[in-house]
């Protein structure tokens, strides 16, 4: 069993918490946001309650796993973990603060990893101590039910460290693939521009989005069509993501979709603003 921190209660921060509990490791969950860390144990009870359902967790796993993990408001409760999971919000004046302070408190030995979607490991760790114990670790959402963990390298992440968070990753259940600190990772580089291109034969009046998304669906075998899963994910995400890749690339190919922009200026942000690409009103 190891000391986990997880930085962040919000969407990802819940299920990682959930995931690293229910495989034995104590857990502090710390948000700056007390209504957050009482909604993220709700969650993650609920969450558990319905694998006790599927018979995929036993009613005892889900009281001893719910027990491990101590919510907290403080970054003072990492102090002891010997790894901490940074899920807070994508912004880089938030993370980089967040691992300046926990540099300073956290063991010698402790490995800071961040699930950052776009924001380079190699800046992160350098505002730290210990840049060869830096490392991302990217869990896709729902965390509970995505195989995937994407383990990014900064230019100083060791190898040990990344050994250690690969292998960490495969106790958990999940399938780690280790990819360098480049805009978007493999994950969001190849999956923007895909979700872009859509948008583009929207805009160009190709074909209607459910169209677009029946193509792909159907035809290329995806579980959720690229505009269904947009607006899933949020168009102003897309949107912030795609714009880290045209920044960080240099290179035209990922500029944003002007439609993509005039979605996001209109407050039409996919399913938690109720309309995207999709009408969730109805
Ligand atoms: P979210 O907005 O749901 O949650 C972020 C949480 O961080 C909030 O509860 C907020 O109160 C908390 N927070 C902000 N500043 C803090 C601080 N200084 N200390 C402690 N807590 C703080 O965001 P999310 O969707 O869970 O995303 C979190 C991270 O995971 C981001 O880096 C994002 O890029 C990444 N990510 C998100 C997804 C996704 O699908 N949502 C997928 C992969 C990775």
């Amino acid at each position: 069993m190891t000391q986990v921190a997880v930085v962040g209660a919000g969407t990802m921060g819940n299920g990682i918490a959930h995931v690293f509990a229910q495989h034995g490791h104590a857990v502090a969950l710390i948000d700056v946001d007390r209504a957050q860390l009482d909604q993220a144990l709700k969650t993650i009870r609920g969450n558990m309650d319905r694998q006790v359902k599927k018979q995929t967790l036993t009613e005892a796993g889900r009281d001893a796993a719910l027990a491990r993990i101590a919510p907290a408001s403080d970054l003072e409760a990492a102090r002891g973990a010997t790894l901490v999971v940074e899920a807070a919000s994508e912004q880089p004046a938030v993370k980089f603060e967040i691992f300046r302070t926990l540099d300073g408190l956290a063991g010698a030995d402790t490995i800071l990893a961040s699930n950052t979607s776009s924001i380079s490991i190699t800046e992160i760790a350098a505002r730290t101590g210990r840049a060869d114990r830096v490392i991302g670790m990217h869990f896709m959402n729902p965390v509970p039910v995505m195989a995937l963990v994407e383990v990014i390298r900064g230019l100083a992440t060791s190898d040990a460290t990344t050994a250690a968070v690969m292998d960490l990753a495969r106790a958990l259940g999940k399938t780690p693939v280790e990819a360098r600190d480049y805009p978007g990772f493999v994950s969001n580089r190849v999956l923007m521009p895909m979700i872009n291109e859509a948008i583009f034969c929207v805009m160009e009046g190709v074909a209607e989005p459910e169209a677009v998304d029946t193509v792909m669906k159907l035809g290329m075998n995806h579980p959720l069509g690229p505009l269904a899963l947009a607006d899933l994910i949020g168009l102003d995400v897309c949107l912030a993501i795609l714009e880290v890749l045209h920044r960080g690339l240099g290179d035209d190919k990922y500029r944003p979709c002007p439609l993509l922009r005039k979605m996001v200026a209109a407050g039409r942000l996919g399913r938690k603003s109720g309309r995207g690409f999709y009408d969730y009103n109805k």
